[in-house]
């Protein structure tokens, strides 16, 4: 790809451009300095170590910025808690301690209440959706000035493509069914329950099997099939149900430190981006591949009994979703035009969305 269009798939004209700012960066003497030094990176991420398609997706990432850069800058993966805990990665990487973090935007949403819109709202954009409006709709632009007082520079690097409604051990056959129902569903989507009479609970991925199978919640909501048949989740709960309503097309994200990005020569500047746009569209081919077949597994080797929520219930759902999301977008000027950009966005797609899914 000409490094003109290269910048262009990015949107991320303001990135590469950084360079510029340096009088003597494309000087042959610096570039030559450049070519011979190594420079080693850590990337801190929110995810169990090895975790699959989320931690792999992070390792991918690492192992491509190693890669196309002939070595020239190796980047070293901490799962969480292995050096900093999970929900610490932004703050470090913006105080510089380390220079990059791979995770989920929505988990900064306590700090920064639209960060949501750039992970996954409910009933907002989907996987393919988010890569329309991020990356060429003035999406990823918006992020970079959200995160921007942080000294962060965040990239979409990776989707895990609509995700299952969860695990139910009981059937939601009306609006009535979910009143007093205990939930594992975090973010926007536990708060969309509570307000339609749930309760919802902050559980921890890795205890979630023994919170259902213990009975102390009704459902959970994890991720789809690919990561819930490995947790085993099938052997805790009777029904699976769909669909993803809270989380259409959740993106993850690569944040990175603006000093030692900026610090770096053009070129590996220029490999940290396209490597995270590769790794971004990998990981949600993976999903797609994973998921199809472990949903088969699922159903024919556990008798796994798939429904789909009644739509009464979905629309009772999106109702409520859709004023909880406006007043994320409402929080200060900002946040009302990145709200205004994702709606415009959303609102043309839902047009073409009607006709292109008619097949
Ligand atoms: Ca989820």
């Amino acid at each position: 790809m000409k490094r003109r269009n290269f910048i262009a798939a990015a949107g991320a004209a303001t990135l590469l451009g950084a360079c510029g700012q340096k009088t003597d960066c494309g000087s042959a003497a610096q570039g030559e300095k450049a070519s011979q030094e190594t420079i080693k990176w850590n990337m801190v991420t929110t995810w169990p170590p090895g975790f699959q398609g989320l931690g792999t997706g992070a390792e991918h990432l690492a192992e491509l910025i190693g890669k196309l850069s002939n070595g020239r800058l190796q980047v070293k993966v901490y799962g969480a808690g292995e050096l900093v805990p999970p929900l610490q990665v932004f703050d470090e990487v913006s105080s510089g301690s380390v220079q990059m973090g791979h995770g989920a935007s929505y988990y900064w949403k306590g700090k920064l209440p639209a960060a949501s819109f750039f992970s996954s709202v409910p009933f907002g954009l989907n996987a393919q959706e988010m890569n329309g409006w991020l990356l060429k709709g003035g999406g990823l632009e918006l992020w970079q000035e959200l995160y921007a007082p942080y000294n962060l520079i965040p990239m979409p690097v990776g989707n895990t493509d609509v995700q299952m409604a969860g695990w139910f051990n009981k059937e939601i056959n009306s609006i009535e069914d979910l009143k007093g129902l205990k939930m594992r569903i975090p973010g926007l989507g536990g708060e969309v329950l509570r307000r339609a009479g749930g309760t919802p609970e902050l559980i921890a991925g890795g205890e979630i099997f023994s919170a259902l199978e213990m009975g102390r919640i009704d459902a959970a909501e994890f991720v789809g099939p690919y990561n819930d048949l490995a947790f085993g989740l099938y052997k805790a709960a009777k029904f699976y149900y769909y669909p993803g309503w809270h989380e259409p097309g959740t993106t993850l994200e690569a944040m990175i430190n603006k000093e030692a990005f900026e610090a770096l020569p053009k070129d590996l500047q220029d490999i940290v981006i396209a490597a995270c746009l590769t790794a971004n569209a990998d990981m949600l081919a993976e999903y797609s591949e994973k998921n199809s077949q472990a949903l088969k597994i699922l159903v024919e080797e556990h008798g796994v009994e798939v429904k789909k929520l009644p739509q009464e219930v979905l629309d009772h759902l999106q109702q409520i979703s859709e004023k909880l999301v406006e007043e994320q977008g409402q929080s200060n000027e900002l946040s009302k035009r990145i709200y205004a950009s994702y709606k415009a966005f959303k609102d043309k797609s839902d047009q073409w969305k009607e006709i292109s899914h008619s097949l």
